[in-house]
Formats: structure tokens, sequence, C-alpha cells
């Protein structure tokens, strides 16, 4: 029996040309999940696919589910939005291959979830339209987290169940085994690391975990906050996938040129 074509939304999550004509897309929709598809013929093609299969491009596509492999075969695209800015803008960008990432990594094929989409969905919109990247990065990447079932748990320690806002003497780290707050009193390591968490940061951590996106623009998250909460984030990101987040050197390079930014002020 031939197979019948499907159509779906979708977001590009990546793309890379295969063999001499052809490019493979990863994809996710909000119905199938993560998924990959070969679209044959796309780097030469001048009507089918032409700047419709870049990352980010918000697309409705038909497709014909793959036979002995994961690959489906990309019949047709049509691009319902490109979010060209983020190409133009390389803070934006630099925050949507972020996410782009971790959305790969954080989620399995063919393990479809609305909330994840939405939310990239949301992140692209956002960063398009000019919402600053660094604090839209944080609430995106937590909420990612929470879906995927990583949710941090930042309102007490986990030991001693002391409150951040009540001991100020105190710091706070993310525990990246299990999620969860230490104070320096209960940590063996008082230290500084690469989760210690400001108390200014905790709390905006813990009001955007409450939030909806359509309450973000409430958020005035400053800069040096939203900097220090992502780098928690990806090193908590990065401990739960044990492997490297590659896009990440680009904030890196962000977060750096803000420190400089700042010293020389
Ligand atoms: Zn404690």
């Amino acid at each position: 029996m031939p197979y019948q074509n499907c159509r779906t939304e979708c977001i590009v999550l990546k793309n890379v040309d295969f063999g001499e004509s052809d490019r493979i897309v990863t994809l996710y929709s909000p119905d199938r999940g993560r998924f990959a598809a070969i679209a044959k013929g796309a780097k030469r093609s001048q009507k089918r696919f032409v700047n419709k299969l870049e990352e980010f491009s918000l697309l409705d596509i038909s497709f014909r589910p793959a036979r002995h492999n994961n690959l489906h075969f990309l019949s047709e695209a049509e691009l319902k939005e490109a979010f060209l800015t983020l190409r133009t803008h390389w803070q934006r960008y630099c925050v949507a291959m972020l996410a782009n990432e971790l959305v790969l990594r954080f989620t399995g094929e063919h393990d479809p979830d609305r909330r994840i989409f939405s939310l990239l969905h949301w992140l692209l919109e956002s960063l398009h339209h000019g919402a600053s990247p660094l604090p839209t990065a944080v609430f995106f990447h937590l909420h990612l987290l929470n879906a995927s079932g990583y949710r941090p748990k930042l309102e007490h320690c986990a030991i001693c169940s002391c409150l951040p806002a009540k001991n100020r003497k105190l710091s706070f780290a993310l525990q990246p085994g299990n999620g969860t707050l230490i104070c320096s009193r209960c940590s063996d390591n008082a230290g500084y690391s690469r989760f210690t968490l400001s108390l200014q940061s905790l709390k905006f951590l813990q009001t955007a975990q409450g939030m909806a996106t359509r309450q973000v623009h409430r958020l005035q998250m400053p800069e040096n906050v939203a900097s220090e909460c992502l780098y928690v984030l990806y090193s908590y990101s990065k401990y739960l996938l044990q492997c490297d987040i590659h896009s990440w050197s680009f904030l890196a390079h962000i977060r750096k040129k803000q420190s400089r930014d700042k010293t020389n002020l």
C-alpha cells in the first residue's frame, strides 16, 4: 500500500547539506515532536524549497513517512514565518541558535510536546519583535527544563529548608544532581561554584518559574542578572545532558563583552 502524505506545522531546528543536491532538516512539530526529513534536490530547486528550510523558519510541510529508517521524505514546504531579523541581529541569532540546540538535545525523536513547540515559537517571535535576548533566553531555558522534567527547585535549601530571602548572609547554589538548592551552611563547598546564584538572580528565577509567556513583559530582568541566570542554567543543563552545548560559545562571547563594557564604564 502506498504511503500517504502527511501534513504538519513545524519549526526548523537544523539543516545540513547531504550529497550533491539534497538537504536533511531536523524539525519540531506540535503533533509529531522532533524528526528528520530529507529534502531531495533542495540545493538545486528554485521553487519547492528555496529559502524555506533555514533554521528558525516556521513551516507547513507535506511529507511521506519513512519506510525503513527515521528519515521522512519532505514533499513540500510552505513558509509561514521566516523570522528574518534573527539572521541580521547577532544577539538574537545567538539566543535562537541556543534555543534550537536545547530543544534538539532535551527532546526525544517522535515524542511530541505542544508546550515545547509553543515555547520555541514564543521565543522566536519575541526575539523577532525586539524582546531583550538574554532575559528571553532565561525564561525559555527555565521553562524548557520544566517541560523536560528537570524543573529546578529554587524555593529553599533542600537540606535545612532555610529561605534565601531570610538568610541574606548565606550563598545558595543549585545542586546539579537533583536540581535543588543548597545553602553555604549545609554545603561542604561554601565557596563560589559555577552553580552559585546571587539572591537577586534567585528571586528572578523564582518569579519567572511562576509566569506564563504572556506575562513575561512584566519581568524586568537586568542584563547582568540574566547573564548569571543563563550561566547557571547552562551549567546545570550541561551536567544533565553530559555533553557540551555548542551554541553556548556564542553567548559566552556576549557575556564576556558585557562584563568588559561594564568594567570600562
Ligand atoms: Zn541549608
